[in-house]
């Protein structure tokens, strides 16, 4: 069995930072040492971290490789999307398998196995999409639960006619979850009162992509939120993880229910703590498509971005995750021009989500201990894969990364590995850089050097959270 010693590095966990060496056996971690301490010889390799992070591989429970959206799909596959996740620092991916409305679950359960089976980089796990609601599907979600180590299922206030559930519908999911143990995930957007907008915008011939976000306003994500946490304590507090958080009045509605310790939870992501609706998605002309996302980039003249860094301080936030979706300009983007209704909707950022969190570390924004526990333990925790992963402890797996805060990294289409034609975050630096990734025990990325292969990567069964009561 191969083994792996990783030596003069800084260990950091929510506990904290601490100088020790980590001893890789196989595909876990089989020990701790103080510096020093650990196996002088024998027969392994000698990885030196002096210098470096030895952080726990980041766990982004929110992507969508493939996604069918808006008469195309998701531009990166489960192939080019998880490899550039690794390049990142990324270890973990959870995928939402998609129901669409009529289809059985189990069939598109089933589809999204067939899409991945093979071609990860890295260990991936999946969440299901309810596309509708009804007897049949209710069942499928025991099942799932029980049979297949699917414990989440993510559903939609918005999309009517696409993903979209009514709120009898999403009582009657929520029941089933109280009832099974599994988490809801959701959409919280008012989507009937948005289309509205969004058709009076356009009767308007305002076309250009902003109106994409002016007809999303913070009210109707706020209202829905609310109106989502409502609902939870009807079905006896079911658990309700609200994901892509981007408002500030909506992450008052998840501090209220969290200060009454209730059963609920949120995700923010980067493009929300960083990018606006003004110097983004209101780019000159049609820029600003490459960050049309639901829900929308906020407005720069508000608290949004400061709260929600606070938010994940306090953790009202618990969870940093990319809702990575990424499409291309041209033909995809594109498909947008004179309707920004029409632009598929998402950001691709699953290879930059562990350095921009970095930034905040940097920017004082966030502990070490805060950055790790955002990126990789909480959702670990959330989603039933703790203790084997997120975190870097005698019996987890080995998925690793060394950190090197006197690098950094410059973010462009030239350098990423995504498959797509543009970044979101062209030009942006940070001060910090990925600069070995481990998973389960072996080394897939070391400076700019791919050693990962596609089909290393396994599906996880997942438990439940470990955070219900
Ligand atoms: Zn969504
Ligand atoms: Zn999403």
């Amino acid at each position: 069995m191969s083994s792996l010693l990783i030596k003069g590095g800084t260990v950091v966990g929510p506990q904290g930072a601490i100088p020790a060496d980590v001893l890789v056996i196989g595909e876990k971690v089989s020990a701790i040492f103080m510096p020093g301490d650990g196996p002088v010889e024998g027969d392994f390799e000698v990885l030196d971290a002096t210098g470096k992070y030895v952080i726990p591989g980041g766990v982004d429970a929110h992507t969508h490789m493939e996604l069918p959206f808006g008469g195309t799909f998701a531009s990166d596959t489960f192939d080019t999307g998880t490899r550039a996740a690794a390049f990142g620092g990324t270890t973990t991916i959870i995928d939402f398998a998609v129901q669409r409305t009529g289809e059985v679950v189990q069939d598109g359960l089933a589809a999204w196995h067939a899409k991945a089976a093979g071609e990860c980089h890295i260990d991936y796990a999946f969440h299901q999409i309810l596309g509708g609601v009804d007897d049949e599907s209710l069942k499928a979600m025991d099942q799932l639960v029980t049979d297949e180590g699917i414990t989440s299922f993510k559903l939609f206030m918005a999309y009517p006619g696409v993903f979209y559930s009514d709120d009898g519908q999403i009582l009657r999911a929520m029941q089933k979850a109280r009832d099974n143990g599994a988490m809801i995930m959701m959409h919280a957007e008012n989507g009937p009162a948005i289309d509205v907008l969004v058709k009076q915008s356009l009767e308007r011939g305002e076309t250009d992509p902003i109106h994409h976000g002016l007809t999303r306003p913070e009210a109707l994500e706020a209202e829905a939120t609310s109106r989502a946490i409502w609902l939870a304590s009807v079905a006896a507090d079911c658990p309700l993880y609200i994901v892509h958080l981007s408002a500030s009045k909506a992450l008052e509605q998840v501090a209220a229910a969290r200060d009454l310790g209730r059963n609920v939870f949120a995700e923010t992501c980067p493009q929300y703590l960083y990018l606006t609706l003004e110097d983004q998605l209101g780019a000159p002309g049609f820029e600003g498509a490459k960050w049309v996302c639901s829900t929308p980039l906020r407005s720069k003249h508000e608290s949004h971005r400061a709260d929600l860094w606070k938010g994940l301080r306090s953790n009202d936030l618990s969870v940093v995750s990319t809702d990575h979706c990424p499409f291309c300009f041209k033909d995809q983007k594109e498909l947008g021009i004179g309707d920004f209704s029409k632009i598929p909707n998402g950001i691709g950022s699953v290879e930059h989500r562990v350095d921009l969190l970095y930034q905040g570390v940097v920017d004082g924004k966030l502990s070490l201990a805060r950055w790790v526990e955002t990126i990789a333990t909480t959702p670990a925790r959330m989603f039933g894969l703790y203790p084997r992963k997120g975190v870097v402890a005698p019996g987890s797996d080995a998925d690793i990364v060394l950190y090197d805060p006197s690098a950094r990294t410059r973010i462009s289409v030239e350098t990423h590995h995504m498959n797509m034609d543009h970044s979101a975050w062209e030009g942006v630096e940070i001060a910090g850089k990925v600069d070995t990734v481990i998973s389960r025990g072996s080394v897939i990325v070391s400076g700019d050097t791919y050693h990962g292969r596609k089909g290393h990567g396994q599906f996880l069964r997942r438990g439940l959270s470990d955070y219900l009561l």
